[in-house]
């Protein structure tokens, strides 16, 4: 098919009707998810209450319960017709890794019988040399092992049951992004647990809770057959802007398409039967961009959750003739795609502990979070970056979208005052509620709820959003793992140098709302004017500014990873028991190694899609209009009345001669670059050649402009951008 017929055809696909189940939602919700419910239906007593306090209060699980468990989960799969079983796990690479093992065993009369024990439930060893571990085991050491994480429920998924575990080398050092998530998220309850006691001593524990909104392009799946670059980068190298694309804002919130609706129903039906609480569906700003958000969860749950709806979204879009694009960038010059991550801490005892309370206590312990947060956000600002930079984030990163490549914190003018106005009135002065006690000077005032927050300063990376954070800067295909563990760790650490402080004041005699004050407010002071604004983060005077407060301002993502080693951050993740130092070395090399070889690919199908699609395009054309001018020699005699085809083999040499010469250029770099000894040397060579890639794609651009449309060779962004 040439492109104009698979153009004809995308837009003549109907929608393929959406599985609607003839139930209500709460009758399907969690149907396959080895939830508590099941656990009380399917377990007996002993068992029952086993696991579930190793699922609440931590702690190992035992063989005994393990069988127990596995018995139980056997028969419900059984009844869900499961035939085989996989540990799911979250390797240093995109996405998910399974290996499917069948249920069967030999019953030892000639037959076969459904097994399923404790032992495969807890404990796995894959062949896990090729998965990327930083050189904590060599490859000859082929052994890690996947452990069932008891937190996160079993799910079935078509003929197999699910059992998301962490995955770890035989020296206990973590290969995956849930291990140390989990860890990060333990640190912090830790850490936040004795502060909530002065407030209320009934809180023994606190969660740490992510709603993550996840944007995403849809394309057509024939013509996305027709790009050898989005097929192979996930985003397009090349390609001119569309006439009109985003900018007159009519697809915001505008109509789902037929086509797009159905896929995103049968995504939600999909995504409810595993128990996932997918809430808001919508356009986004680019074309062919939109949304889908779950109620927010416990951090790890909703993590895996997220990570399941990635899976089943690249599935389902099949079905309805589409790809999902996670890549942050897949067209230039239009909106890319992040994942907001909505975080916020709460206690066991249902208090959330970043929303202004109902009296002058509970609202000092709002403002104690609040502001430890901050300062965590602060120091940790140049980590809390490097923990969401990647290859293809860095589009996004400072090209003027959410996240510039600068993070700092939006507040919202009424806890901007707040906190002026707590520096200024004395330590034992109460926070009440705005509007409780009528205006009057003097007072520090906090509304119940925030209704201004919804203002949402859009160039933030990390903003105030009412009762939660919102950190913007994590990228549509990341695991979410990577921002939640560096931002839970900071807070945590922050945390407890927060409490040592908070006990020198208390051990001096103050009165705890005193101490307290006492102990915010140097914090407050060395805020307010650094890491908080809420001005425009797209704005050049914002990089100055930046500079000036002390804020990182780094663009290079090989250089961001370094950050993860320097002695600030080793202190911070070896303190709060997140990683070690080993931990972290290994995964800078992970890192940097996945950045070359993300560009190093890219790299490559850009030189032979410019070599062997668009050079002979080109020169096709440029044969046609020479046999033009030609002809018109032998006919009239002169090439008088052939300017416009001669103006156009002037550009066509130019801009030929333009894209041979930077493709050799980049051959040569990348060879350069690929024998270089160090991990992070070659990132920096290659970060190079990223840039180089967007010098390359400009004479391909402008070619287009000129080329005769019927014979340019890849659809055109116009084509891709607009599902009908
Ligand atoms: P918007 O696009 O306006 O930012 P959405 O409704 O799309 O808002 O997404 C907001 C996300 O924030 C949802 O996943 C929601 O469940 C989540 N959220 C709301 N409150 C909290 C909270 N306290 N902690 C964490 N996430 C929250
Ligand atoms: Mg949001």
């Amino acid at each position: 098919m040439d492109r104009f017929e698979l153009v004809r055809a995308s837009f003549e696909k109907k929608a393929v009707a959406a599985e609607n189940p003839a139930m209500k939602t709460s009758d399907y919700f969690g149907e396959l998810v080895f939830d508590r419910a099941k656990m009380h239906k399917y377990l007996d007593a002993e068992t029952l209450a086993a696991i579930l306090k190793c699922i609440d209060e931590g702690g190992a699980l035992d063989r005994k319960t393990a069988d127990g468990v596995a018995k139980g989960m056997k028969a419900w799969a059984i009844e869900h017709h499961v035939t085989h079983v996989t540990h799911w796990f979250q390797p240093l690479t995109d996405g998910t890794a399974e290996k499917h093992d069948s249920l069967i065993d030999y019953d030892g009369k000639g037959g076969v019988i459904e097994k399923f024990d404790g032992k495969m439930l807890a404990q796995q060893e894959p062949d896990a040399s090729s998965f990327p571990n930083g050189g904590i085991r060599a490859t000859f050491e082929a052994r890690g092992y996947t452990a069932w994480d008891p937190t996160s429920p079993v799910f079935i998924q078509d003929d197999t049951l699910c059992i998301p575990t962490v995955f770890v080398s035989y020296t206990g050092e973590a290969l995956d992004y849930k291990t140390p998530l989990k860890r990060a998220l333990k640190a912090v309850s830790d850490a936040a647990v004795p502060i909530c006691q002065l407030f209320d001593k009934k809180v023994s524990k606190v969660y740490s809770y992510l709603g993550w909104e996840q944007e995403y392009f849809l394309v057509d799946e024939a013509l996305y057959a027709a790009r050898p670059d989005l097929m192979i980068t996930g985003r397009t190298l090349m390609g001119h802007n569309s006439s009109k694309n985003q900018q007159l804002d009519d697809h915001y919130f505008g109509a789902i398409p037929s086509r797009v609706a159905s896929f995103m129903r049968d995504l939600e039906v999909s995504a409810h039967k595993l128990g996932i609480p997918v809430k808001t569906r919508h356009n986004e700003v680019a074309p062919n961009q939109f949304e889908l958000a779950p109620i927010f969860g416990e951090t790890n749950l909703a993590n895996d959750q997220n990570q399941i709806v990635m899976n089943l979204m690249n599935m389902l879009a099949r079905k309805h003739g589409f790809v999902v694009l996670f890549h942050e960038k897949p067209f230039d010059g239009i909106n890319g795609s992040g994942k907001h991550n909505n975080w916020s801490l709460g206690t066991d005892t249902g208090v959330g502990l970043f929303s202004p309370g109902k009296d002058p206590k509970s609202n000092l312990q709002f403002v104690t979070f609040f502001v430890n947060t901050l300062a965590a956000v602060q120091k940790h600002n140049a980590l809390l970056k490097a923990s969401i930079a990647s290859a293809t984030n860095a589009h996004r990163l400072g090209a003027n979208e959410a996240p510039p490549a600068i993070v700092s914190a939006f507040l919202g003018k009424t806890m901007t005052d707040v906190l002026h106005k707590l520096l200024e009135v004395p330590s034992d002065t109460p926070i009440e509620i705005a509007g409780k006690k009528g205006k009057s000077l003097g007072l520090v005032e906090i509304p119940e709820i925030f209704l201004d927050n919804t203002d949402r300063n859009r160039t933030s990376p990390f903003a105030f959003t009412g009762n939660r954070f919102e950190f913007r800067a994590v990228g549509s295909y990341a695991n979410c793992a990577g921002a939640m563990t560096t931002l839970n760790a900071a807070v945590a650490e922050q945390l407890r140098e927060f409490k040592a402080a908070l006990d020198a004041e208390l051990a001096s005699g103050k009165k705890l709302e005193i101490a307290i004050m006492d102990t915010l407010k140097p914090i407050i002071k060395s805020i307010i004017d650094v890491v908080c604004f809420d001005g425009n983060g797209y704005s050049d005077e914002w990089q100055v500014e930046a500079k000036k407060r002390g804020l990182d301002v780094e663009t290079s993502v090989p250089e961001m990873i370094k950050e993860f080693t320097t002695p600030d951050a080793m202190k911070l993740f070896t303190s709060t028991g997140v990683y070690t130092e080993k931990e972290l070395e290994a995964r800078n090399e992970v890192k940097w190694e996945t950045y070359s070889k993300k560009i190093q690919i890219e790299s490559r199908v850009m030189v032979r899609m410019a070599t062997n699609h668009i050079i002979p395009a080109v020169l096709e054309y440029k044969a046609k209009l020479l046999k033009e001018v030609a002809l018109n020699k032998e006919i009239f005699g002169s090439t008088e009345g052939c300017e416009v085809e001669l103006e156009i083999i002037g550009k066509i040499n130019r801009f030929a001669a333009e894209i041979q010469e930077k493709a050799t250029a980049m051959r040569e770099a990348r060879k350069k670059a690929n024998v270089l000894e160090s991990e992070y040397d070659k990132a920096v060579a290659y970060h190079e050649i990223a840039e180089d890639l967007a010098a390359l794609r400009r004479p391909i651009d402008k070619l287009e402009e000129i080329v005769d449309n019927k014979m340019w060779p890849l659809p055109k962004y116009r084509e891709l951008l607009f599902i009908s």
